[in-house]
């Protein structure tokens, strides 16, 4: 049996007619940048997050970039980060000249450690960008209370993790002052091409951040700032209009699926039960801390990825690769050992065990396939593959 880390095209046969008439009518009003769709999109997923303004962009990358701007972060500024995300969150503060200030990783969900926040500020220190990796928040209660006692801004970055709600209800993305999505195919709610948008509930950073869009122009040829290309297409807007009624409903089969795999994980004796962070004769996989709230109709996790701990990650690599599984690692090297970071990292010093469990995770984890139209038995498959490994 084979299982794809990710199938685009099962999703796409389900929606397939009302996507390409959407095609299709962006193809006969040639209006392709902007416009009616985008509009609509933006309206939609204020209503969707419940917040009150969002700017469609061209990529997640590029709404963290434009986020950054709107807020003014200059050359030499600090902004704070998990040590541990896809590299976008860390390049778009160096490509301001800004420098990015890496802290580590909470064992439990992999965000960002925040007991560790506090002593990496400095007088330069303007803003955090919190990751909500996989599909679950970051711990936004006390990132918001450093935030206001140090008067720093902070950027959600939600690529991932589009429809989380943190544990008040509140959507993630609302919560600080800009949030940021990616509407990259893989993310939970992917376009046909890149794609992303920012919100946020600030009227002035929404009129800054739509000026941005548009190489910092108001009105057209005056630059009060310089901005960018940022604009997000007609065409990904339309898509994304008819994939957004249903995103809710992936999330949750997502979320199913997560529960199967730790049911069958624990099962079959290879896990005792979903969070634990030691390895013991019983815990051989060590699985999400997942805070399966039965009954909760919330959206506290929707799994953009579902990742488990394994001590002979790279072996149980090639196994499942060998079985046609797929499976991938996010990330196989943490931003503290990115060449391109030397020489920030020159400028602080970390002692070795700083980066202790973004280094474990980069070693020890691995994802499975997780996508909504998964089978049961596939899951079943991964599963029973991944006891073999052990046997
Ligand atoms: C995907 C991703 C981005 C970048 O989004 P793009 O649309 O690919 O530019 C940024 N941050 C995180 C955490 C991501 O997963």
């Amino acid at each position: 049996m084979k299982v794809p880390l990710l199938d685009l095209k099962a999703q796409y046969r389900t929606i397939k007619t009302e996507l390409d008439e959407a095609l299709i009518r962006t193809a006969e009003s040639q209006y392709f940048i902007l416009g009616p769709e985008v509009e609509k999109l933006e309206k939609s997923i204020c209503e969707y997050l419940n917040c009150k303004y969002a700017v469609g962009v061209s990529s997640g990358t590029d709404a963290l970039l434009v986020a950054l701007m709107a807020i003014g972060i200059k050359p030499g500024d600090e902004v704070i980060m998990p040590d541990y995300s896809f590299f976008a969150t860390a390049g778009v503060v160096s490509r301001l000249n800004a420098k990015p200030v890496f802290i580590d990783s909470d064992i439990q969900t992999y965000n960002i450690d925040v007991s560790k926040i506090e002593n990496r500020i400095t007088s330069k220190t303007k803003a955090i960008i919190p990751v909500h990796l996989y599909g679950q928040s970051a711990d936004m209660e006390e990132i918001l209370k450093i935030a206001k006692k140090y008067n720093l801004k902070v950027i959600e970055d939600g690529a991932q993790a589009i429809g989380v709600q943190y544990k008040d209800g509140n959507y993630v993305g609302t919560i600080g002052d800009i949030g940021c999505f990616s509407f990259f195919p893989s993310k939970n709610l992917g376009c046909f091409g890149d794609g992303g948008i920012v919100t946020t509930n600030d009227e002035a950073l929404f009129e800054r951040l739509k000026v941005l869009r548009v190489h910092g122009s108001k009105p057209k040829y005056y630059h009060k700032f310089i901005g960018g290309n940022f604009r997000l297409d007609a065409i990904q807007a339309a898509v994304l209009n008819v994939k957004l009624p249903l995103l809710d409903s992936w999330s949750a089969k997502r979320r199913e699926n997560a529960k199967l795999y730790t049911d069958l994980f624990i099962k079959n004796g290879l896990s005792s039960k979903s969070g634990v962070i030691e390895y013991t004769e019983k815990d051989k996989v060590l699985l999400p801390n997942a805070v399966y709230k039965e009954n909760n109709l919330m959206n506290y996790h929707i799994f953009n990825q579902f990742i488990i701990r394994v001590e002979e990650r790279d072996r149980l690599r090639e196994f499942l690769t060998k079985n046609e599984i797929g499976n991938e690692i996010y990330y196989p090297v943490p931003f503290h050992k990115q060449e391109c970071f030397g020489d920030v990292l020159k400028e602080y010093k970390y002692s070795n065990d700083e980066f202790i469990v973004s280094e474990l995770a980069s070693n020890e984890t691995i994802a499975l396939p997780i996508y909504p139209e998964l089978t049961h038995e596939q899951i079943g498959f991964v599963v029973n593959t991944i006891k073999s490994f052990f046997n």
